[in-house]
């Protein structure tokens, strides 16, 4: 099972663990999982009637809060103290990954110290990608370094079957039915000026 990358790592296991911590860091850092039904959080200035509740509006404002304590913290004890307060926010079956993190919280830190982790204002994914590369290899006895290299460096083909890929072609996928939707509405929109001319 499973190809082997140098050192004889499973590449699928850190891909697995990839995808795990992927998803915890997203749900806390963007309020939501990619791939959900929930709608994307309105954008501020869009005049959009948004379909968030003040309720909903309200815990994505306490998730984002979290990561931005959790990547804003300057000692190893302070990541820990944010993982104790992300624990408390939710279900207990999720409660594995800020525990772990809270063992990790050294790891964790020399991360955010490292000169390649991602510090611009805008790189909120490219910081949960690499924090999540990072945890993956901590989940397999490996060095942060060794698993964000593996995992960036490897190669992607055109039917690649990782969570990645997986995830972009159903990306890809959706935008195009979206798209296809909306030209059928505006096919439908002219046809119908056209009857009432
Ligand atoms: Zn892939």
């Amino acid at each position: 099972m499973g190809r082997r990358g140098p050192h004889g790592t499973d590449i699928w296991k850190l891909l697995m663990w990839e995808q795990q911590w992927y998803r915890e860091f997203e749900r806390i850092a963007f309020g939501y999982v990619s791939g959900m039904t929930v709608p994307p959080p309105p954008i501020r200035g869009l005049k959009l009637k948004s379909p968030w509740t003040v309720k909903q509006l309200r815990v994505l404002q306490r998730r984002q809060n979290l990561w931005n304590a959790l990547i804003r913290a300057r000692t190893a004890r302070q990541v820990r103290v944010v993982c104790k307060r992300w624990g408390k926010l939710i279900p207990k079956d999720l409660a594995f990954f800020p525990q772990r993190l809270e063992e990790d919280a050294s790891d964790f830190f020399a991360m955010k110290k490292d000169k390649a982790f991602p510090r611009a204002r805008y790189s909120n994914e490219a910081r949960v990608t690499f924090l999540a590369r990072g945890m993956a290899g901590a989940m397999l006895g490996l060095r942060y370094t060794t698993s964000i290299g593996l995992l960036r460096k490897m190669k992607h083909g055109v039917k690649c079957e990782c969570w990645r890929c997986d995830r972009d072609r159903r990306e890809a996928e959706s935008e195009a039915h979206f798209q296809g939707a909306f030209l059928m509405e505006q096919e439908l929109k002219s046809l119908k000026k056209e009857k009432t001319r």
